[in-house]
C-alpha cells in the first residue's frame, strides 16, 4: 500500500461520474468539505492481497500516529490509484479500505472516506510546515513477518534495527580548518569556494532523501540514449541503451584494471542469500540496509539479493588458509547489487534498486596496518576518481569516525593528513558511541545541481565482521588472529559515476562550457561528416587506420551538412571534421575541438588523420581501456533507441 498524507486546512471533494469498478455510495456521500483533516492518498497494491489485515492494521497505525503528531482533527481516507503502478483488485481495493475506515472508527477516530472507482474533483489546502506531507509505504511481507511466518521476520525486523541506530547515532559534526583544528559547524564560516560543502551539509543535516524536482541528468541519460526507466521493472532497475551500456563496460574495465594493478584478487560470489544463515542473521542487523526479500524453500520468505558483495567474499574468507605473509590481502568484486530504497528516493540514475558496485575488500593485520592501508586507498581513490573524470573540485569529503578512535595514538595526525589531501575544509562526523561495525570511514560526495549528495569513493575499517564469520590468519608465532578488515569502493557505484558525469556536464554547460563527457568514455570520439557523397571515398580510405586505436563514426544520412553538425554538437561528439574537396585535396582533416570551443566561437585545427589520431590518444587514452564503437560506424545504419 502506498499512503501520501496530506495535513490540511480543509479538503472538499466532488464524486462526479463511475468508473467501471465504482462503488455504490448514498448520494449524500457524494460531495463533502471536511476541515482541518489529516488525508490520506491510498492506492492499494497488488502485493497487499497476501495479507489484507496486517496492511488494514499497520495502515492505521500509520494514520493514528501521524495525525497524533500533526494534532490533526479527523482523518480523510481518499482513494488515489496514481500512487501506484501494480494496483490490487477493485473488489480487495474497496475491502481494504472499508476495514481501515472500520478499524479507525473503532478506534473513536473522527473518519471520512471518499468513494472508490469515481472520477472525483477536489480541492485542498496543504498546512505546509515541515510534516505536512509524508509518505509511507506498506507491504503485506512485512506482515508476514511480524506475524513470525518465516525467516525474513529476521531480516525485515533487524533491518529496521540496524537502519534505527543509523537514526539514533549521536553525532557531532565539524568542519576542519586546514591548520589541524576541527571547528564547529556553527563558528565555521563558509566562503564562496565552500558552496557546495555548505550543500553537502545542508543535506546531511536535514537527511531528506526525497526527490522533490527531477535531476537535469535524467532528460540527458534518454536524449544520449544512454539509460532509460524500465516500467515493466521494479522502480530503480534501469534499462541500458548501448552507448549506456558501453559506458558502464568501460567505467567497469577501468576499475576491474585499477584494482588489479592495486593487486587484488578478483573472485565471484552469489548475489543471493539466505537470511537463515547464522553469520548473515546477525550481520543483517549491524548493516542499515534494506532488502529485496523473496520466497525461498517450502514458500518461505527467507531469500534475498545481496546489497553488497561484504557477506560472500567473508564466508570465502572464513575457509581460506591464510598467513600473515598473505597480508595485507585484497580481494575485489565488481558486484551487482540490490537495495530496496524508498519509492520516493529513486531517481534517474542516482540511487538506483540494482546498481553495479566494485567492491573491494581488505584483510589487515592489526590496526596499524589498516590505518596506514586506508590512508593508501584513499590516495587510491582520488586518483581513481581523477581519472574518470572528477576532480576533488568536483566532489566533498566526509570523514566520518569514534570519538575513541579519534583520540587514541596519532589518529588525530592521521585525520589532519586526510583532510589535507583534499586541499579544502572537509566535513567530520565523530560519533559519540560506536554504533556501526566500523571505526572510520571516508566518503567523497558529489553535489549534484539539486543540492543531493551522492557518495562515490568510500572506505571503513570493520572492527567486527572478522569475528562474526570467523576469519582468521596464522601470524609469525603460529597463533590464530582476527584481522582488521577493509571496506572499500573506489569509485562508488558505476552507475552513479554516469549521473554523476551528467550532473557535472549540466553544471558546466550553465556555467557556459559546452557539455561533454571525458574523451575516453564518449562512445564517438571523431565524427565525419562528408559533403557530399563523392567524398565518401576519401573517408573510407582513412577509415581503417583510425578505427582500431579512436572510435570513429561517418554521418553518411541523407541530411543537410549543417544538420550533421547541430546533431554531432546534441550527442557532444568532441571532434567534427567535415570532409569536402579540399579536404581531399589536401589530404587533411578540418577539425571543431568540442573541448575548445564555446557558444560563440569554435576552436578549428587542421591535420593529418594519422595526427588527429595522435592526439586523440594523447589526450584521452593515454592507459586507459578502450572498447571499440558500440555501434555501426556508418550513421545510416543505426535504429533510434529514443525519442
Ligand atoms: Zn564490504
Amino acid at each position: 500500500m502506498q499512503l501520501l498524507f496530506i495535513h490540511a486546512d480543509y479538503i472538499e471533494y466532488e464524486a462526479k461520474s463511475k468508473t467501471r469498478v465504482a462503488e455504490d455510495i448514498a448520494a449524500e456521500r457524494r460531495n463533502e468539505r471536511i476541515e482541518e483533516p489529516l488525508v490520506a492518498f491510498i492506492a492499494v497494491e497488488r502485493g497487499d492481497e497476501q495479507n489484507p489485515s496486517y496492511v488494514v492494521e499497520k495502515a492505521a497505525d500509520e494514520a493514528l500516529s501521524i495525525s497524533g503528531q500533526v494534532k490533526a482533527e479527523r482523518i480523510v481516507l481518499y482513494p488515489y490509484a496514481h500512487l501506484s503502478s501494480e494496483l490490487a483488485s477493485p473488489e480487495t481495493s474497496v475491502e481494504i479500505l472499508r476495514g481501515l475506515e472500520e478499524v479507525l472508527l473503532a478506534r473513536d477516530v473522527e473518519v471520512t472516506r471518499a468513494p472508490f472507482g469515481w472520477y472525483k474533483s477536489f480541492t485542498l489546502r496543504c498546512k505546509g510546515h515541515p510534516l505536512s506531507e509524508l509518505s509511507r509505504k506498506i507491504t503485506a511481507l512485512e506482515g508476514a513477518d511480524a506475524k513470525g511466518a518465516a525467516a525474513a521476520t529476521a531480516a525485515v525486523e533487524q533491518k529496521s534495527k540496524a537502519l534505527e541506530a543509523e537514526e539514533k547515532a549521536i553525532s557531532h559534526f565539524f568542519f576542519t580548518d586546514g591548520q589541524g583544528n576541527l571547528v564547529g559547524t556553527d563558528d565555521f564560516e563558509f566562503e564562496d569556494k565552500d558552496e557546495n560543502l555548505r550543500k553537502f551539509f545542508m543535506y546531511e543535516s536535514e537527511k531528506r532523501r526525497e526527490v522533490d524536482r527531477i535531476p537535469p541528468h535524467v532528460e540527458l541519460m534518454k536524449r544520449l540514449e544512454i539509460a532509460d526507466y524500465e516500467p515493466a521493472s521494479d522502480p530503480g532497475n534501469m534499462r541500458f541503451y548501448p552507448k549506456g551500456k558501453f559506458i558502464k563496460s568501460l567505467l567497469e574495465d577501468y576499475v576491474r584494471d585499477s584494482v588489479a594493478d592495486y593487486g587484488a584478487v578478483e573472485v565471484e560470489t552469489p548475489i543471493m542469500y539466505s537470511a537463515l544463515h547464522p553469520s548473515l542473521k546477525d550481520y543483517l542487523e549491524r548493516f542499515p540496509a534494506r532488502q529485496y526479500s523473496m520466497l525461498g524453500k517450502g514458500g518461505k520468505p527467507d531469500l534475498f539479493l545481496r546489497f553488497a558483495a561484504c557477506f560472500g567474499q567473508f564466508l570465502m574468507s572464513s575457509e581460506m588458509s591464510i598467513s600473515y605473509k598473505n597480508l595485507p590481502l585484497k580481494v575485489f568484486e565488481l558486484a551487482p547489487s540490490f537495495r530496496k530504497e524508498k519509492r520516493g528516493e529513486l531517481v534517474g540514475l542516482r540511487r538506483l534498486r540494482k546498481f553495479t558496485m566494485p567492491d573491494m575488500h581488505t584483510l589487515c593485520r592489526d590496526m596499524n596496518e589498516a590505518v596506514a592501508e586506508f590512508e593508501k586507498q584513499y590516495g587510491f581513490c582520488m586518483h581513481i576518481l581523477s581519472e574518470i573524470g572528477f576532480s576533488p573540485n568536483d566532489y566533498e569529503v566526509a570523514l566520518r569516525f569514534t570519538k575513541e578512535f579519534y583520540d587514541e595514538g596519532t589518529n588525530k595526525a592521521l585525520i589532519d593528513r586526510l583532510a589535507g589531501l583534499a586541499g579544502k575544509p572537509v566535513l567530520i562526523e565523530q560519533w559519540d558511541q560506536r554504533f556501526f561495525y566500523f571505526v572510520l570511514k571516508f566518503e567523497f560526495n558529489f553535489v549534484d545541481a539539486l543540492g543531493k549528495a551522492s557518495a562515490l569513493s568510500t572506505v571503513q575499517i570493520d572492527v567486527e565482521n572478522a569475528e562474526r564469520y570467523g576469519i582468521a590468519y596464522t601470524d609469525t608465532d603460529g597463533a590464530r588472529k582476527r584481522p582488521i578488515i577493509l571496506h572499500c569502493s573506489p569509485s562508488g557505484a558505476i552507475e552513479r559515476c554516469i549521473y554523476a558525469l551528467l550532473e557535472k556536464a549540466h553544471l558546466e554547460k550553465e556555467a557556459g562550457i559546452l557539455p561533454m563527457l571525458p574523451l575516453w568514455l564518449s562512445p564517438t570520439q571523431l565524427r565525419l561528416i562528408p559533403v557530399a557523397e563523392r567524398h565518401l571515398d576519401y573517408i573510407e580510405g582513412i577509415l581503417p587506420e583510425l578505427k582500431g586505436r579512436i572510435r570513429v563514426d561517418v554521418d553518411d544520412r541523407d541530411e543537410t551538412v549543417s544538420k550533421k553538425i547541430r546533431d554531432a554538437g546534441r550527442e557532444w561528439v568532441p571532434y567534427v571534421a567535415v570532409v569536402g574537396d579540399k579536404e581531399v585535396e589536401s589530404q587533411t582533416l578540418n577539425v571543431t575541438i568540442r573541448a575548445e570551443s564555446n557558444k560563440k566561437q569554435q576552436k578549428k585545427a587542421e591535420m593529418t588523420a594519422s595526427e588527429l589520431e595522435e592526439l586523440i590518444i594523447a589526450v584521452a587514452i593515454k592507459d586507459k581501456p578502450f572498447r571499440p564503437l558500440p555501434l555501426s560506424y556508418k550513421m545510416s545504419e543505426r535504429a533510434k533507441f529514443t525519442g
